[in-house]
């Protein structure tokens, strides 16, 4: 059976109103098993446990150090292309925004990740739209390969793919895939992914099952919160991870807490979710999976970031750009804008030719980030919590 056939049996609505009306009794029970069931994580990200939150945060820190140790593992995300066939309309790339596109060549990646390697990150997360024009999978798989001798851990963001062709990308060195739902509330999925691909709710749920048999090892999965209700988004997410850990036991499991950010299209988040949800989040994502890696970006503030630290994060991204180019500049002179799937050439000396302060390029970003310290910044923040910032992930070297 696949992860669909058990959402649509899932008893949501029930799980979501356990979450809103639990008491402090079924809290604490919950608290109180030594293995929790999806209630009892219901329970966890309740009002009545947002009343305990200290003792929340004790338990979810505690589990974090005997899974993980001190240890604060950073990787940085690599934008390739920010073509896309779809509309989705929290999205900077959507197809019908009108922004600077460029799709890196396989040098000009590597050139980027040159950079990111002389701050020190051995740990790339690739980033690229769906373009099947721009960004198909041989493409992706001479990226992977320009990179691999250099980054020992290489990680795909990308439109979802079939087995098939998720396979050469393994050979060729990536073992992580990262694919956000976006949203599991089928009815806001519909009204927010309007045109493309994408549109196919089931297609996209099922991808970590299809990267897994293609043998990938590490999974990423997330909602996206601000599109609906978060503890909905919560429940539906450690639903999913509860499942590919029963079925893709191999696969090391991460789970990411991505909130809207501002970006083109000037798209506003529909829910809210405040910081002390997402701290009782983190403790409640922990203390259900005590060894799934939670990933934190630089979508959230640096005060934020480094409040979270302790609670249970285990891998930052840092000092991230979220233009293709944007850690060199490469790619510049190819900007361009695409109109039904077709190049359109800058006029020479168009006004979007001029430098803007602070970035490398002036392709368009996905979203703006929050924290923008640099990476050492961030590393020397981790040394003084009292962490160790580890720059690698993962070394194929290890299953030799
Ligand atoms: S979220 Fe992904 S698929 Fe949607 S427009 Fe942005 S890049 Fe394209």
């Amino acid at each position: 059976m696949s992860f669909v056939a058990e959402f649509n049996a899932l008893p949501l609505p029930s799980l979501v109103r356990k979450s809103l009306t639990a008491g402090a009794a079924p809290v604490r029970e919950s608290l109180s098993k030594p293995r929790l069931a999806l209630t009892d994580f219901a329970h966890l990200i309740s009002p009545a446990a947002s009343e305990c939150l200290e003792s929340l945060s004790q338990r979810s820190h505690r589990l974090t150090q005997q899974r993980f140790g001190k240890v604060i593992r950073l990787f940085a995300p690599l934008y390739l292309s920010n073509e896309c066939i779809n509309n989705c309309q929290y999205c900077g790339f959507s197809r019908d925004n009108a922004i600077l596109r460029v799709t890196l060549s396989p040098e000009e990646v590597k050139r980027e990740a040159k950079a990111l390697q002389e701050q020190g990150f051995r740990n790339v997360l690739l980033v690229a739209g769906e373009h099947p024009k721009f960004v198909s999978p041989a493409y992706l798989e001479d990226c992977i390969r320009a990179l691999h001798a250099e980054i020992p851990s290489v990680s795909l963001e990308v439109g979802p793919l079939e087995t098939a062709e998720y396979r050469p990308l393994v050979a060729a060195g990536a073992d992580g895939l990262v694919v956000y739902q976006e949203t599991y509330d089928r009815g806001v999925y519909a009204q927010m992914h309007t045109a493309g691909p994408k549109r196919n709710f089931d297609w996209r749920l099922e991808t970590p099952e299809r990267a897994y048999t293609a043998g990938f090892r590490r999974l990423g999965i997330s909602p996206l919160y601000g599109l609906a209700d978060w503890r909905f988004e919560a429940i539906s997410v450690a639903a999913h991870a509860d499942y590919l850990l029963r079925n893709c036991w191999k696969a090391q499991v991460t789970i990411s807490l991505p909130r809207l950010r501002p970006c083109a299209g000037e798209f506003q988040p529909l829910t809210h979710m405040n910081d002390r949800d997402l701290a009782q989040l983190v403790c409640a994502f922990r203390i259900m999976f005590p060894d799934a890696g939670l990933v934190l970006s630089t979508r959230e503030p640096s005060r934020l970031r480094d409040g979270l630290v302790p609670l249970g994060i285990t891998l930052m991204s840092a000092g991230s750009h979220t233009e293709p180019g944007g850690y060199t500049g490469a790619g510049r002179e190819k900007l361009h804008q695409t109109v039904r799937g077709r190049i359109v050439e800058l006029a020479s000396g168009a006004s979007e030719w001029a430098p803007q302060t602070n970035r490398a390029t002036n392709a368009t970003g996905q979203f703006d980030i929050a924290d923008e310290r640099s990476p050492q910044e961030v590393a020397d923040l981790i040394r003084r919590l009292g962490y160790e910032p580890v720059w690698k992930d993962w070394d194929a070297a290890l299953m030799a």
